[in-house]
């Protein structure tokens, strides 16, 4: 699993380097969690493709994270992109789209879902063979979520060798991985652990959206390997970031301690700030393994 930063185009000057838009690639399929201005000149660039984005998943309606989305689903339309799109977000942005979409008389070539988020509760958006995501609420200014990606194992490792040489025939495989025992025509039973190995563990990515330094989403955070967690200011500016709904690098490290996570992916930095290390030096006083994560920079979780 892969998490591509794509930020707002950093050229355009409101915001900064704030990197919020984020595409997961997970085994081919793509996932799109916020869709700030300009991220589809952002998917191009960094070599994204929507051929397999099936699902968009919005935190919460500041401009920041959404004013990408209609001009990414106009231009789906128009180069003819054809698999249903599942959008998760807020319940005010469903009418706001079909506002925009009825006195454009646009009519999409692909079927689109829309998904309310259920303000202040925890959902199962997607439960797939490949992948889980969830919703969590976070503490922002407005109603806004975070979500965690699960990549789910693929079973149990099959040793090839090891099934030649006890015959078993390859239809059986898919048994295999999940743990069964083969038995043979004279009824000899060939182990399950003979013939494969444990797979590799799931991977779990968090992503915590716009927030203000609190512990009450950290049940969901718990073990993840890639935590990104915003940080809008340092530790000298903790009053006005309280004060806006928002984090420091300090805090941001802190929450990703205590979840016991692997990696801190660190973003939404205020325009301020023109020296972006410094977030990371904050960070790793606290939690070493901190990143500032800048549009075009790819995390392998
Ligand atoms: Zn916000
Ligand atoms: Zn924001």
């Amino acid at each position: 699993m892969k998490v591509t930063i794509l930020g707002n185009n950093s050229a355009l000057p409101a915001y900064g380097r704030y990197p919020t838009s984020q595409a997961v690639t997970i085994d081919g399929d793509v996932l799109l969690i916020d869709c700030g201005e300009a991220t589809q000149i952002q998917m191009q660039r960094y070599g994204i493709k929507w051929r397999k984005l099936e699902h968009i998943f919005i935190s919460h309606l500041h401009g920041d994270h959404y004013f990408g989305l209609p001009g990414l689903i106009n231009s789906m339309g128009l180069l003819g992109r054809n698999l249903p799109l599942h959008l998760y977000a807020a319940k005010p942005l469903e009418s706001i789209l079909q506002q925009m979409m009825a006195v454009a008389d646009t009519a999409l070539p692909f079927e689109f879902h829309f998904h309310p988020l259920q303000e202040n509760e925890s959902e199962v958006l997607v439960d797939n063979s490949k992948f889980k995501i969830i919703s969590f609420p976070v503490e922002h200014r407005i109603p806004c979520h975070g979500f965690k990606v699960e990549k789910k194992s693929r079973g149990r490792k099959i040793i090839l060798e090891k099934c030649r040489e006890y015959a078993i025939p390859a239809y059986f495989y898919e048994r295999l991985k999940r743990g069964e025992d083969y038995e043979q025509v004279h009824g000899f039973v060939v182990k399950n652990e003979w013939l494969t190995e444990d797979a590799p563990q799931t991977k779990k990515y968090a992503y915590c959206a716009d927030t203000v330094f609190t512990e009450s989403f950290l049940p969901y955070l718990q073990d993840v390997d890639t935590l990104y967690h915003e940080s809008t200011y340092l530790e000298a500016e903790t009053d006005r970031a309280t004060l806006r709904f928002h984090s420091t690098a300090k805090q941001a490290a802190t929450i990703a301690l205590k979840a016991n996570a692997k990696q801190l992916l660190l973003g939404h930095f205020s325009s301020r700030y023109k020296e972006l290390d410094l977030f990371a030096t904050e960070a790793r006083t606290i939690f070493p393994n901190s990143y500032v994560a800048e549009e075009g920079m790819e995390f392998e979780v």
